[in-house]
């Protein structure tokens, strides 16, 4: 068994539409492709012994052990690799549910699908199902040990990826609603929302966090000194720097008990509080020198620890932090009782769970000692042991809800404070006796304001209730449900995906919005290009998605991306599928054109449940489409008695129709008329019909979407697909006496687009210069000389220079093979070279006439046209 290839899908994609977290295995079973499990002696045993738990899988018989049945029975290896993938990642804590598994066209071949949480243990646990496997086929067992270190690799993978307490639950308060998110290259940057309507977070840091407050908040003793001089009660404190100050400092303060922390600590690091001897304040400096330089001294306040947070101006939830302890039970010793305590599984290392494991410092047996206690003393039942000065959750402190009990003059002088400070999300620390109590009545404190406070005291309190701290933040960034998306428009199909995607950002560019587009030929945004190269991946997408400036997407959505993959988002206001016809067909795993419209299917199927799906209603495979969306469906035409249109627009439907050489949209008993095709210039004088098809797509598209039909008919009369933007596409010359055609169409439905153009060719003369890429199958170029008969008066075959393998006028000889089959008499001539092929025909062709290029290299043979001199009108005459 061997594995051929592993890729990662990040979005719908060719095997589900909502579970778009997928790994694809290309497995090569080798000499187990005709041996079910049942004929490899001992598998089964093996099986269950190293993976007891694959009881739990149902499989196709619906029961519980039905998987393993299956195995008992026999079933193919790619199968089972498939469930003991799923179930290293199920034992290693990640939930996943969806598998597949199909054998390819090559036997022995299967494709082993996968979903993942985390895209690394995805591809790992399928590295190690393989390895499994192989070890109980070849020994009949799998060790329990590489059992156990696999598990705990994919457990290293998981927690490495996960981004913290804080940042999970607003990203999952972002999915409650709907938000999309994703992660950005730097800094541990979330983006939520799309283009320009997006927001970003980092923790609990927002896009409205502004740095003064921040750097305020991290300067404790310029946050204080600002207070103090705002009235609201702080620590008495000074700053020293030298240790020679540090006598004068407790004087200053009032004497002891003192509290001594670095100037800029966090998470409790360096403090010591309660201090109350010379001896203990001289340890307490070393220990907050190794923090900061600057060192605080303050009074110590007695009292409980809170933490206020406020987020946009409003108080949302309150904790009291109590520091790591443990309760006797007057049987166990202090250090069984915090290794019990540790033993809760929601007992984390740092701040990977929602408490963490205590572990004790030097602070630590001091305390221990003012309480009479070594950790080997045996505290009564009930008596509360501290092990931690400070209360913080990073040094296994625990949290009390305590929301409900802030007095409502303390919800008064927090909010103030945080106005003062000038954060949108902070966190105070009080120190009081009662927070139900105002802070003046009974000597209580603010210690310290915190930017980027920690939210996991709050969502996951040890006792009382659990807050919706992060829906209060996705309130801030996204009031009153305003947007966070912007439009979605993506454009699939065989022929005509760029086509129509740069006309439709074109036509939506008469809004006056940002469009940003990515297509074969590079990135837009608005009118300058981001980027260029074959740009219809989700990376490109993404480029879009991310831009600030952009408000409305454009899509090109070719089939390589999707297959690799998936889709670069979750859901679109419109997409658009043109066509499907063979083209590519054999790679990828994809044969057969049913399934390469399966795989275009993608794009219709991912519209939004109140947005479009607008299909072609002339090609059966595309408009077959619309059973398999939820979204509602646009159909376009080239046939104005279509009878699938015509139902569609009684039941209410919009659709657009070419009709009397107009372009139209027709919904209802309504028909808009929106420009003769004959005024469009790409249409080519209205003679190319395909380029109306894009257009009546891109139109339709646009209406949908309430672009106004004077907007769209303004787009389709500007549009141009110039040759320097669109070299190979469609490129008419006018030479005065005759004109030249450069296209690179490569497939059957592109030589048939074309030739509906060409056989519109009235004024003359219709010469064609063909050929292909050697690659193609001997029966695409019978088929290319076969079509090319109808499409021109005469032909000129050549070759390319490089034949890709192929003897030289081997490819001629079958294209000439096609002609004399459909036409035995039809006049035509060899010329292999491209260069004298083309130069030829543009020498022979006579006034009026059209010369049709299909070259192996476009930047040649446009230039072979320009030395002729064209003329500036590259629109055909009438
Ligand atoms: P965090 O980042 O977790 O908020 P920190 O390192 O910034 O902690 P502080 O908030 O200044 O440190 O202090 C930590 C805790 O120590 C406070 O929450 C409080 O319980 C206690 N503390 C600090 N200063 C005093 C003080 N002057 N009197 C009483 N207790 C204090
Ligand atoms: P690619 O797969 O190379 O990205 P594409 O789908 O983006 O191609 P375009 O670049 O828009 O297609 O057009 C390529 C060629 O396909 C055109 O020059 C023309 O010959 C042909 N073509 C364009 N539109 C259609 C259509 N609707 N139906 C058939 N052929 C078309
Ligand atoms: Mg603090
Ligand atoms: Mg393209």
């Amino acid at each position: 068994m061997r594995i051929l290839k592993i890729q990662t899908l990040r979005g719908p994609n060719y095997w589900s539409i909502r579970r778009n977290k997928l790994i694809i295995m290309r497995l090569d079973l080798e000499n187990l492709a005709e041996t079910p499990s049942n004929e490899i002696p001992g598998f089964y045993e093996g099986l269950v012994e190293a993976l007891p738990s694959l009881e739990g899988h149902y499989c196709s018989p619906g029961c519980r052990g039905g998987f393993l049945m299956r195995v008992r029975e026999g079933t193919m290896m790619g199968h089972i690799v498939e469930h003991v993938a799923l179930e290293l990642q199920e034992l290693a804590g990640m939930h996943v549910g969806f598998g597949r598994t199909r054998e390819t066209a090559n036997p022995g071949i299967y494709q082993v699908v996968i979903e993942y949480l985390n895209e690394e243990a995805g591809r790992y646990a399928g590295r190690a199902a393989v390895r499994l496997c192989q070890s109980i086929i070849d020994r009949g067992r799998y060790p329990k040990a590489e059992l156990e270190q696999d598990i705990q690799d994919l457990k290293d993978f998981w927690r490495d990826a996960s981004l913290g307490p804080s940042t999970e639950a607003i990203i999952k308060e972002a999915e409650k609603k709907g938000i999309p998110w994703m992660p950005l290259p730097a800094r541990f940057l979330i983006q939520l929302g799309y283009g320009i309507h997006q927001k970003r977070i980092q923790a609990t840091m927002t896009n409205n966090t502004g740095i003064l407050g921040v750097e305020l908040a991290c300067d404790k003793e310029a946050t204080k000194r600002i207070l103090d001089a705002n009235g609201v009660p702080v620590p008495r404190g000074t700053v020293i720097n030298f240790f020679d100050d540090l006598e004068e400092a407790v004087e200053y303060v009032g004497g002891y008990p003192i509290v001594i922390k670095p100037l800029d600590g966090n998470h409790g690091r360096g403090i010591t509080i309660d201090i109350r001897t010379w001896e203990e304040a001289e340890a307490a400096y070393e220990i907050a020198r190794q923090v900061s330089r600057s060192i605080i001294v303050e009074r110590y306040y007695v009292g409980r620890d809170h933490r206020v947070l406020v987020v946009n101006g409003k108080v949302v939830a309150v904790a009291e932090r109590v520091p790591a302890h443990v309760i006797g039970n007057g049987k166990s010793t202090i250090a069984e009782l915090i290794e019990e305590t540790n033993k809760d599984p929601n007992r984390g290392e740092g701040h990977d769970n929602v408490l963490t494991k205590i572990e004790l410092d030097r602070n630590s047996y001091q305390l221990l000692d003012r309480q009479g206690y070594t950790v080997n003393s045996v505290p009564p039942k009930g008596d509360i042991c501290y092990l931690r000065a400070t209360a913080n959750l990073s040094t296994g402190g625990s949290a009390v809800d305590r929301t409900d009990e802030i007095h409502p003059e303390n919800i008064w002088l927090a909010q103030r404070v945080v106005r003062i400070i000038g954060l949108d999300v902070a966190g105070i620390d009080i120190v009081t006796s009662d927070i139900s109590r105002p802070l003046r009545e009974l000597d209580g404190v603010i210690v310290e304001v915190n930017a980027a406070p920690g939210f996991r005291m709050h969502v996951a309190p040890s006792i009382g209730k659990s807050r919706n701290v992060a829906g209060a933040v996705m309130d801030m960034l996204f009031p009153h449900d305003q947007s966070s998306r912007i439009p979605i428009l993506t454009v699939t199909g065989t022929n005509g995906k760029t086509t129509t995607t740069r006309l439709l950002a074109h036509i939506y560019k008469q809004t006056g919005k940002v469009v940003g587009y990515t297509t074969t030929d590079g990135t837009y945004i608005g009118d300058f290009l981001v980027e260029s190269g074959d740009n219809t991946g989700p990376q490109s997408a993404h480029v879009i998605l991310q831009d600030p400036t952009v408000e409305v997407a454009v899509l090109e959505s070719a089939r390589g991306g999707i297959l690799r993959s998936g889709l670069g988002f979750e859901n679109a206001n419109v997409g658009v599928v043109l066509n499907v016809s063979a083209d590519h067909l054999g790679i990828g795993d994809i044969d057969t054109i049913e399934q390469l419209a399966h795989l275009k299917s993608v794009v219709a199927e991912a519209v939004f449940p109140d947005g479009y799906a607008v299909l072609n209603a002339d090609d059966q495979r595309v408009a077959a489409m619309a059973k398999k969306t939820k979204a509602n469906i646009a159909y376009f035409t080239m046939n104005p008695d279509s009878e699938l249109v015509r139902k569609h627009i009684q039941k209410g439907g919009v659709a657009a129709v070419y009709e009397h050489g107009y372009l139209s949209i027709v919904k209802g008993d309504w028909t808009h008329q929106i420009e003769r095709a004959e005024n469009i210039p790409l249409t080519m004088g209205a003679r190319a019909p395909f380029m109306i098809a894009n257009a009546l797509a891109a139109s339709l598209a646009a209406f949908v979407q309430d672009v106004t039909i004077d907007q769209i008919r303004a787009g389709l009369r500007s549009f141009r697909a110039s040759v320097s933007q669109t070299p190979g596409r469609m490129n008419l010359f006018n030479l005065g006496k005759h004109h030249a055609l450069v296209d690179y169409a490569h497939n059957p439905a592109s030589y048939e687009a074309l030739g509906s153009f060409v056989r519109n060719w009235t004024t003359g003369q219709r010469i064609g210069v063909v050929g292909g890429p050697g690659d193609r199958r001997d029966e695409d170029f019978v088929t290319l000389g076969k079509l090319s008969v109808d499409i021109f008066d005469y032909i000129i075959v050549k070759e390319d220079d490089d034949t890709r393998g192929r003897p030289r006028g081997s490819a001629s000889d079958l294209i000439a093979q096609g002609i004399t089959q459909a036409r035995p008499n039809y006049r035509f001539e060899s010329i292999l070279d491209e260069t004298s092929a083309i130069n030829k025909a543009l020498d022979i062709a006579p006034e009026g006439s059209l010369v049709v290029i299909l070259p192996e290299s476009v930047s040649r043979a446009i230039k072979l046209i320009k030395i002729r001199g064209i003329q500036e009108d590259i629109q055909p005459q009438q």
